[in-house]
C-alpha cells in the first residue's frame, strides 16, 4: 500500500502575485487579463471567489459580479519560476515528485514514514515551510492512490491537509457532490444529474456494468474512482533532481569525529531515499559552513550508486579535505545529485556485488521497520 501527497497551491497566480506586490493582500484579485475583452478567468484570490468567481469563468462576467476587483495580466514567467521553486524544495524532500500542472505536484511518502514521522503531521511541516520560506499557501491531500489524494487535497482549501487513512478511500468519497471527482465535464455531470447521481456514493453503490452502458470504459474509470480506487505510480520528469540533507547544530562543534558521525546519518536517511525511490547517484556534494558563517560546498562525480558505504566514504574524504580552518562547524550538509533511475536488469553484477545489493536491501527493510537508529553499516567504532 503506497502513501501519495497531492499538493496543490491555493489560488497559485495570486498567491505569485502577492509575493510580487504585497499590496493586493486580502483584496479581490483576478488574473486573467482585460476586463472587457474575451478571456477567462485565469485565477481569482479568495476574496474574489466571494462574489461568485470561479477559474476559467469568462472575464466578463467576472466583472459584471465584481467590478471591484483588480484585475491583472499577470506575469506568468514568474508563475513558471516560483512553481520550479516549489519543486526543488520538493525534491529536496521527497525521493519521487511528479509535477502534474503548474502548481500541482504528487509527492510519494511511501516508506518514509520511518525517516519523517506520521504522513500528516509531515505534510503540515511541508506546508509550513513552503508558506515561510518562499511565501505561498498549499494545500495538501494524503491517500493510497492519486486520485483519492487530489480529491483530498481539495477538500479543506485553503491551506488544508487531508488525511485519508488506508482502507477509509470509499467511506471519504461517499458524501461528496460527484463533481469532485476530476475529470467529470458539463457534459458527463448534466447526464449523472439527470439520471439522480447527486453525491459519489450514489455512483459507488451502482453496478460496474450500469456505468459502462451508461457512459462507456469512461463509465468504468468513474465507478473505480468512486470506489477509492485509482493509480499509485508518479511520473517522473527525466531531468535532474537531487536529495539534500543537512544538519544545524546547536553549538558549534570542532571534533571531527562528531561531525563525521552526523554526515554518516545524513548519508544514511539520503541513500534511504534514493533506495526507497528506485534512484542512485552519480554526484556527491558536501556543504560546510563555520562558526563565522562562510560556507563552501566540494563535490565528486562517482560511478552510479546507492551504496552508504559508498557515498559516505566520498562525503568523508571530501569533508577532510575542505575542513583546513580551525575554526568550528555551524553547518554541515550532504547533497546527492544527477540522480538516474535504478534498472536492474542493465546493470551486469559481480557476485560480491549482487551481494552488497542483497544487503542493502535487506538494510532498508529493516530500517523501514525499526527506524534508522537500529543499524548502521561499513562503520567500525575507531571511525
Ligand atoms: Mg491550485
Amino acid at each position: 500500500m503506497k502513501t501519495i501527497f497531492h499538493l496543490d497551491m491555493d489560488a497559485f497566480f495570486v498567491s505569485v502575485e502577492r509575493i510580487l506586490d504585497p499590496s493586493l493582500e486580502g483584496k479581490p484579485v483576478i488574473v486573467g487579463g482585460d476586463p472587457h475583452g474575451r478571456g477567462v478567468v485565469a485565477a481569482c484570490s479568495y476574496e474574489a471567489r466571494k462574489y461568485g468567481l470561479h477559474s476559467a469563468m469568462p472575464i466578463k462576467t467576472a466583472f459584471r459580479l465584481c467590478p471591484n476587483g483588480i484585475y491583472l495580466h499577470g506575469h506568468h514567467k514568474e508563475y513558471g519560476r516560483y512553481s520550479r521553486v516549489v519543486k526543488r524544495l520538493l525534491e529536496k524532500v521527497f525521493p519521487i515528485v511528479e509535477r502534474a500542472s503548474i502548481d500541482e505536484f504528487y509527492l510519494d511518502f511511501t516508506g518514509c514514514e520511518k525517516i519523517y514521522g506520521a504522513p500528516d503531521s509531515f505534510a503540515e511541516r511541508i506546508q509550513k515551510e513552503i508558506w515561510e520560506t518562499i511565501g505561498l499557501p498549499c494545500s495538501i491531500g494524503i491517500a493510497s492512490n492519486k486520485t483519492v489524494a487530489k480529491i483530498a487535497s481539495d477538500f479543506k482549501k485553503p491551506k488544508g491537509i487531508t488525511f485519508v487513512p488506508h482502507g477509509k478511500e470509499k467511506e471519504f468519497l461517499a458524501p461528496l457532490k460527484i463533481e469532485k471527482i476530476p475529470g467529470i465535464g458539463k457534459a458527463t455531470f448534466n447526464l449523472l444529474h439527470s439520471r439522480g447521481f447527486i453525491t459519489v456514493n450514489d455512483i459507488a453503490n451502482v453496478s460496474q456494468d450500469y456505468l459502462s452502458i451508461l457512459l462507456g470504459k469512461y463509465g468504468t474509470d468513474l465507478w473505480k474512482k468512486a470506489n477509492g480506487h485509482g493509480t499509485d505510480l508518479l511520473s517522473v520528469e527525466h531531468e535532474r533532481k537531487s536529495i539534500s540533507k543537512e544538519t544545524t547544530f546547536g553549538k558549534d562543534i570542532v571534533s571531527k569525529t562528531k561531525i563525521e558521525s552526523v554526515i554518516f546519518e545524513l548519508v544514511g536517511e539520503a541513500c534511504q531515499l534514493l533506495r526507497n525511490g528506485m534512484l542512485q547517484t552519480s554526484t556527491v556534494s558536501i556543504k560546510l559552513r563555520y562558526a563565522d558563517f562562510s560556507t563552501l560546498t566540494r563535490a565528486k562525480t562517482i560511478k552510479q550508486t546507492d551504496d552508504d558505504k559508498v557515498v559516505y566514504d566520498v562525503a568523508v574524504d571530501l569533508f577532510r579535505k575542505a575542513f583546513t580552518r580551525g575554526v568550528g562547524i555551524r553547518l554541515i550538509g550532504i547533497h546527492l545529485s544527477k540522480l538516474s533511475q535504478f534498472a536492474e536488469q542493465e546493470i551486469l553484477f559481480e557476485d560480491e556485488e549482487i551481494a552488497r545489493k542483497k544487503m542493502l536491501s535487506a538494510v532498508t527493510k529493516i530500517r523501514d521497520k525499526y527506524g534508522f537508529e537500529s543499524i548502521h553499516i561499513g562503520k567500525t567504532e575507531n571511525d
